[in-house]
């Protein structure tokens, strides 16, 4: 059966099929505590339900424009302005199924082939794949635990070539949870501003920040704003995840061509969850605080728990709701009559043994890390941890 080569060449998501396999295993009645994939474990707020209620009976059901409605087109620019500083006008907003379909949107509306687009490592596993199928060429920028897995202007400076088109900016970072300071992100934006490139910003977990302020880098000037692609989304921050609904900001001309591209490609997302977003933007905000505290609590066990056994560490996450352990001591060792090669034989043979879900590093563009989502319940991470322990003693 033909098979078109760019998407033979498309890898699954690690990240989807870790999930998908621990949620095929608890069907079968096996107790798997699950770490796999990133979606929070509360329930959508009360309000933001009732506003899809009160959409639907009102006859909310139908086509809207192609890009979203301007309802809440002018919510998301409502968001900017009070949680980044940022002016935006509704003809600079696309509203998309998810921000990965933002993502999609864009890659597709900035890169000619051979185009290349810089994507610091480790990276969350979707970006590569989408950068191929618009055609455009991923180039890692690797990092390491010594920087705290952030890149530093050198190093960005470095990997450009004629051929950058753009920059992918993730802060705070999935898989790793690191933020970047406002000085580290007026370097970036330096190098970005002289070289004229895109900076991708992915800011979908800018609520979720235990330490420090979120900065979008878009709102350190005019120059670097121009050439800044904010994407984010209500998945992470309202526990949204099944609603579909992401958005951009950008250059009106660039938010025009994506909102052409998506009125062939899928027209608008679903109506309903539109008028949802627009509660979840413009209505009360108090639920936001009340998961991040609980995301907070659970962050900092897991870190103090995983620092205290022998063999693994982690660096504490800034923010998000992933902590990226490190088994590199683990690695040329035997566990359980297996010798340890990588991430991906540590997370296999941690589900076979210990029947806990962890997300191998390999698919994030590093080797020797695992990452274990804390967007789940204390009870499931106590226990996920407890049997860690046992698997290492
Ligand atoms: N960006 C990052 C970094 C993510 O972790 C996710 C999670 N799926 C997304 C984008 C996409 O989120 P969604 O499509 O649910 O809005
Ligand atoms: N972004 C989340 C994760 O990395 C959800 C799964 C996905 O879309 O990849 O786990």
């Amino acid at each position: 059966m033909k098979i078109s080569k760019k998407v033979s060449a498309i890898a699954p998501s690690a990240t989807l099929a870790i999930d998908a396999k621990a949620k095929e295993l608890k069907a079968q009645g096996i107790d798997v505590a699950g770490f796999g994939a990133g979606e929070p474990d509360f329930d959508t707020p009360q309000n933001i339900k009732d506003a899809a209620v009160r959409a639907l009976n009102a006859g909310c059901t139908k086509y809207t424009p192609a890009s979203g409605t301007l309802e809440l087109k002018k919510a998301v620019c409502a968001k900017f302005a009070r949680d980044n500083g940022l002016t935006y006008t509704p003809d600079q907003i696309v509203v998309s199924n998810g921000a990965k379909h933002s993502l999609v949107n864009i890659f597709m509306a900035i890169c000619d082939p051979g185009d290349e687009v810089i994507i610091p490592a480790p990276y969350w596993v979707s970006y590569p794949e989408m950068v191929k199928l618009a055609d455009g060429v991923p180039v890692s920028l690797e990092t390491t635990a010594a920087t705290h897995f952030k890149f530093t202007a050198e190093q960005l400076e470095r990997a450009i070539t004629p051929k950058t088109v753009a920059l992918i900016l993730n802060s705070p970072s999935n898989p790793t949870g690191m933020a970047y300071s406002r000085e580290e992100l007026e370097q970036i934006a330096k190098v970005c501003v002289k070289h004229g490139i895109y900076v991708v910003s992915d800011e979908i977990y800018e609520h979720l920040l235990y330490e420090g302020e979120h900065v979008s880098i878009a709102s350190l000037g005019e120059d670097i704003k121009a050439q800044t692609i904010i994407v984010n989304g209500v998945s992470k921050t309202y526990a949204m995840t099944g609603w579909r609904i992401g958005y951009t900001a950008s250059d009106a001309k660039l938010a025009k061509a994506m909102g052409n591209l998506q009125s062939h490609a899928s027209s608008n997302p679903n109506s309903i969850a539109q008028a949802a977003t627009v509660e979840a933007l413009n209505g009360p905000q108090d639920s936001v605080a009340v998961m991040k505290a609980e995301f907070a609590k659970r962050r900092d066990y897991m870190v103090s728990r995983i620092n205290a056994m022998n063999g693994v560490s982690c660096i504490a996450p800034h923010g998000a709701f992933y902590v990226f352990m490190s088994i590199e001591e683990l690695v040329g060792k035997t566990l359980h009559g297996k010798v340890i090669t990588g991430a991906n034989d540590f997370a296999q043979i941690l589900l076979e043994e210990a029947k806990v879900a962890v997300v191998p590093s390999e698919g994030f563009g590093i080797p020797n890390y695992v990452r274990w989502s804390y967007a789940t319940s204390m009870e499931t991470i106590q226990k996920g941890l407890d049997r860690l322990e046992a698997f290492l003693r």
